[in-house]
């Protein structure tokens, strides 16, 4: 087996990764799948961490969007995510990994609070920690939870998954057809040329604190395990 290249990582999933072929929520089959890959980097020895997003469910933008008020509609969107974590809690107890659910805003009787130094215990442990509720505050998203909890847990790098595509791309490949591929770009150059690796304020964090980002393929059941082995998948963003 090859030595693992992190020994602590934050794998970011949207909740569009959740959703599978379906138009909406969260598909059993897709999260199976996503979990057998989760234990298979645990059981290297590698530390993981999981930032869930909850857009296959909600998202405060579209409330706002019909005229709800938005911090009303983005702690809706809040919960969805603490959805999506129980399920994939659930899937990966399913494969026999031992996990804990973390949740940004406290709702006691289904997830632990969030708690750094009990959520880097249960790492050093071997658990896997899901972090949900994004960063507990309107106005962000769960790519800055995803920045933040990193950083906070020390994580050598965020595994960011994306869905259809193999990583940055220069323009959306689905809609330029001019669009080319990037294998490495600097936080810098990707705030400057607006490309889709996370929103900005999260994408401003991981510049500020040096922390490489590897943008990936999540429809590939190889790719996280590839990662965490050193191997080159996928666009890299880090300092330059
Ligand atoms: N959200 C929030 N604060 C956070 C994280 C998430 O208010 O720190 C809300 C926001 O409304 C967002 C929704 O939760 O639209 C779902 O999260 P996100 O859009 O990041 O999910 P993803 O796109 O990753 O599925």
């Amino acid at each position: 087996m090859t030595d693992p290249a992190f020994r602590r990582i934050l794998l970011k999933l949207s909740g569009e990764a959740l959703m599978g072929g379906l138009p909406y929520g969260a598909d059993p089959d897709r999260i199976g799948a996503i979990a057998k890959q989760v234990k298979a980097v645990s059981d290297r020895g590698v530390e993981i961490a999981i930032v869930v997003g909850g857009g296959n469910i909600y998202r405060g933008m579209k409330g706002a969007a019909d005229g709800m008020d938005r911090a009303t509609g983005d702690y809706m969107g809040m919960l969805a995510t603490v959805l999506n974590a129980l399920a994939l809690q659930d899937a990966l107890e399913k494969v026999g990994a031992v996990t804990r659910v973390q949740s940004a805003i406290t709702i006691s009787e289904v997830a632990e609070p969030y708690i750094r130094r009990r959520a880097m215990r249960h790492l050093e442990k071997g658990r896997i920690v899901i972090f949900a509720a994004g960063t507990g505050n309107p106005f962000f998203t769960t790519d800055t939870a995803a920045a933040l909890r990193a950083l906070e847990i020390h994580a050598e790098t965020i595994l960011m998954a994306k869905n259809g595509v193999e990583g940055v791309y220069s323009a959306d490949p689905r809609e330029d057809p001019d669009a080319h591929f990037i294998e490495e770009i600097t936080h810098q150059g990707a705030i400057e040329q607006r490309l889709q690796v996370m929103d900005s304020t999260a994408l401003s964090l991981c510049m500020d604190n040096g922390l490489p980002i590897n943008v990936f393929n999540m429809d590939d059941e190889r790719n996280i395990d590839r990662i965490v082995c050193g191997e080159r998948v996928g666009t890299v963003v880090r300092s330059g």
